[in-house]
Formats: structure tokens, sequence, C-alpha cells
């Protein structure tokens, strides 16, 4: 199958899924997680209609960037970002969706205010506690929230969530609802400057899933472009 079937795969699973939730398709967005995948494919993703590209590695996005491969759409960071590349990524993405920790949201800010611009972000929050995953505990989420006005040259759009791996159909639901609930207790809230309108959540095996429980946005890398080979030398 070419990357535009697959595409076409999941966008019709998508709005399935919305539907039969009652909800609008449009408000949905698919992020293609373009990790390990060259530029050439990058563009047939974009020319397949994804609403943007979630690049992991600083590298990778310097690199593709440079060949021109996400024309026509917008780029978000999703993977682990070290506070020495903020640089690189500050002002060059639309969106940073994995701000897992207080010293990485110090940085951005920083770089943002010497760049006197304002960077969207999201928070990552480590929904399952594991301890191999970087994110803010749920429980820290609305304290950080109640400060975020010292961070002037941020944006919170929203939270981003990666649960354990599941090994079962359904397993990540309840994970998948914990999420939807702190997005409902943050607008209740009121906040100033924070608007929690995107719900990062769902990737390839369990996007249905998310989708139901309120995801506006889903990550697929390997339903859009297959298995990734770990074993090739990549950028
Ligand atoms: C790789 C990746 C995805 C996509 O994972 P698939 O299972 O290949 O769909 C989503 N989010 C993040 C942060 C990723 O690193």
């Amino acid at each position: 199958m070419s990357i535009a079937e697959n595409i076409a795969r999941i966008r019709a699973q998508m709005a399935e899924a919305a539907i039969a939730c009652g909800r609008d398709p449009k408000d949905i967005k698919l992020c293609a997680a373009t990790k390990m995948n060259d530029a050439d494919a990058v563009r047939q993703a974009i020319a397949a209609g994804v609403d943007c590209c979630g690049e992991n590695r600083v590298q990778e996005l310097v690199a593709k960037g440079k060949e021109n491969a996400y024309e026509g759409a917008p780029v978000h960071f999703i993977g682990h970002l070290q506070t020495n590349k903020v640089k690189q990524v500050v002002g060059h993405v639309d969106l940073i969706q994995s701000v897992d920790r207080i010293n990485l949201l110090e940085a951005i800010q920083k770089e943002a205010a010497r760049q006197a611009i304002v960077q969207d972000i999201l928070l990552e929050v480590n929904v399952g506690m594991e301890e191999s995953k970087s994110g803010f505990a749920v429980s820290e989420v609305l304290p950080l929230l109640e400060h975020i006005a010292d961070y002037p040259n941020v944006r919170v759009c929203g939270l981003m969530a990666i649960p354990p791996i599941s090994h079962n159909d359904g397993d990540n639901v309840k994970f998948f609802q914990e999420i939807f609930n702190l997005s409902v207790d943050i607008t209740a809230k009121k906040y100033d400057n924070v608007s929690v309108h995107i719900l990062s959540m769902g990737m390839s095996d369990d996007y249905a899933d998310a989708i139901r429980c309120g995801s506006t946005m889903i990550r697929v890398g390997t339903a859009i472009f297959g298995a990734r080979n770990y074993a090739a030398p990549h950028q």
C-alpha cells in the first residue's frame, strides 16, 4: 500500500470513530510521525493531506527542513528535546508537543524571549507514570499552570500523552480518559494565556480509542509509512 492509500484508510477510520461518538471528523487532526522517514516520504504524506508533520529528532528536523520536505504543512516537534538544542527548534516549528519538564519549559521561555516570539507548546503528561518516560505527572499540571504567567513567551495550547505500550485493544482507554478529564479541569480554571484546545493522543495502534476519548490530534507513524527500520543507518 502506498503512503497515500494508507492515509486515505486512516482518514476513513478517523471519520468512522468520530461519527460513532457524535464528533465532527474535522475536529481531529492527523499528524504524521515522520521519524526515520526521508524527505520524499514526508512530501508524499503532505501531498496526501496530513495536517502536520511531527519530528522526534533535532537532526532530522534540520536536515529535512534544508531539503524543503515540509513545504505546505505545519511542523511539530514531538520527541525528547535536550535543552542545549532548543535554539534549533524554538521559532522553527509551529508547536512543540513534548514539553516534559520544567527546565525545558524555562529554556524554551528564554529562547522565545530572545527571539521576541511566543512559542506554542503542549505539556507532555506521563499518564502511565512510567519510569522510562518523561513528562509531567497528572497531579503536577494544575500547579504548574497556576504559575504559567512566569513564562510569557510560551502559550500552552493543550496536552500530549504517550500511554504505556498496550498489549490488548482498549488497554489505553483509561489513560486517554484521564487526560481528557485533566483537560476539562484545566478549562474550568480559566487560566490566563492557556487554552487547551489540543489533546494530542493516539498512535497507529490505538487512535480510534483515543478519538472516542476526546483526542483532537493523533500522531501516526507506522500506519502511514510502514514499519521503521531501526537497523538501517539514518540521518
Ligand atoms: C513514533 C511516534 C509516534 C507514532 O508511533 P506509531 O506507533 O508508529 O504510529 C507518535 N508519537 C511519538 C511521540 C512518536 O515518537
